[in-house]
């Protein structure tokens, strides 16, 4: 089958490699090909361990973190182990290097953007704004705000995502932490990476102009001075809720979408870089076995999307501090935090674990001494 693949990050250029390994021709269209995205750039072990085709040659062992420092208010801070750490990547590199492995498999590149299709005799028309293609099979990877989606299935509305800012600031001593504050409905990130340093906000409020003062108060902390932000920049993060489920489709007939374009990230965290990765995995491998893509997306994240009602309300306990305590006590919790932020434990068999753990945790936090770093 011949596929254009809409999109070159990485759900459009792993589902390259993926269908050019089954044999199939197959163009990616991006008209920027890999680079520096609006992107915290953290990939949970889970994500490493799990697609050894992108990650065994890839990881510089320096990258990966084993932990992770949350800060409450800006100052007051607690340590958090994650099993077997996380890596924190430029998007640059990470995306080139999937990228890389799909033209190998023969993918081919064209540094165009896609602007319509419609429907032909035996396929697809597919409108650049450079050219028509024909092809059998369209897959749409072109991410969060997806004119694919938008042109073959549902548009998402607003509240059906979390509001992202990110500063590109290339200060490299910045200390790495994930930040609570009352302010926010969401969290706060400072990610120091090889070359540079990722600062945003994930946040489910739709004031941005408040998001940016909260993150230009916070650098300012940091002796950070305007002339080292390279760039300050909003993007959408997909955070399904329940209602939206019902209606959500990701392919019809020889169409698909994979990554942020299916809307498919974690809805905790706002995390996407494996659900991309694991959604094109999930369209090959249904591809393979003749199944429906369409109801193993549905019966394989269902849980995860349910979850997004619980996120948007445990950011309220995170950011006012109530959890602070327990946190800084329980050695319990903290383990079950980091758990969570490499992604080993997610979901429903997660919940029920905690709630379990809840006696536990309250007598470790009653008579334990509380940590600090
Ligand atoms: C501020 C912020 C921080 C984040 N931090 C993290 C993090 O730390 N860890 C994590 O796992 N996830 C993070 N995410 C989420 C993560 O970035 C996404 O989930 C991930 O990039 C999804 O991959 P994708 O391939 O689906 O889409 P993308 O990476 O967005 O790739 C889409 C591609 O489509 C191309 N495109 C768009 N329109 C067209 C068109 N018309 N024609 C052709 N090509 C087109 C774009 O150029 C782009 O290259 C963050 C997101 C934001 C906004």
């Amino acid at each position: 089958m011949k596929f254009a693949i809409i999109g070159s990050g990485p759900a459009g250029s792993s589902a390259a490699y993926y269908l050019s390994k089954d044999g199939h021709e197959v163009v990616l269209i991006d008209p920027k090909g890999p680079n520096e995205k609006t992107c915290g750039g953290g990939v949970p072990s889970k994500s490493l361990g799990r697609f050894p085709e992108f990650y065994k040659d890839f990881i510089p062992a320096e990258t990966l973190l084993e932990d992770m420092v949350f800060a409450f208010d800006g100052s007051d801070l607690c340590e958090i182990s994650m099993p077997q750490g996380m890596g924190i990547f430029s998007r640059k590199n990470h995306d080139n290097h999937i990228f890389q492995k799909a033209l190998k498999e023969g993918a081919t590149y064209l540094q165009e953007t896609f602007k319509d299709c419609e429907r032909s005799e035996a396929g697809w028309i597919v409108k650049t704004n450079q050219q028509e293609l024909f092809v059998d099979f369209i897959l749409g990877a072109d991410g969060a705000v997806s004119r694919v989606r938008n042109k073959l299935a549902k548009k998402l509305p607003r509240e059906a995502y979390f509001k992202a800012i990110d500063y590109l600031v290339t200060h490299p001593n910045l200390p790495l932490h994930i930040g609570f504050d009352k302010k926010l409905n969401g969290y706060l990130w400072v990610f120091p990476r090889e070359n540079n340093c990722s600062i945003g906000i994930v946040d489910f409020d739709d004031d941005q102009a408040q998001r940016m003062k909260f993150l230009d108060d916070y650098l300012a902390r940091f002796n950070v001075p305007e002339s080292e932000i390279v760039k300050k920049r909003s993007a959408l993060i997909p955070s399904l809720r329940k209602q939206d489920l019902k209606e959500h489709e990701i392919s019809g007939e020889n169409w698909a979408l994979v990554g942020d374009a299916a809307a498919l990230a974690e809805p905790i965290t706002g995390e996407g870089i494996y659900y991309a990765i694991y959604s094109s995995w999930l369209f090959a491998d249904c591809l393979r076995k003749s199944e429906d893509y369409n109801k193993r997306w549905k019966s394989e994240f269902r849980l995860i999307v349910q979850e997004a009602h619980i996120s948007r309300t445990s950011y309220k306990f995170l950011n006012r501090g109530f959890i602070k305590f327990f946190l800084k006590r329980s050695s319990l919790l903290r383990k079950m935090t980091g758990e969570h932020l490499a992604a080993f434990e997610t979901g429903r068999t997660h919940r029920i674990k905690f709630f379990m753990s809840l006696p536990l945790i309250a007598v470790q936090a009653l008579f334990s001494k509380s940590v600090k770093v």
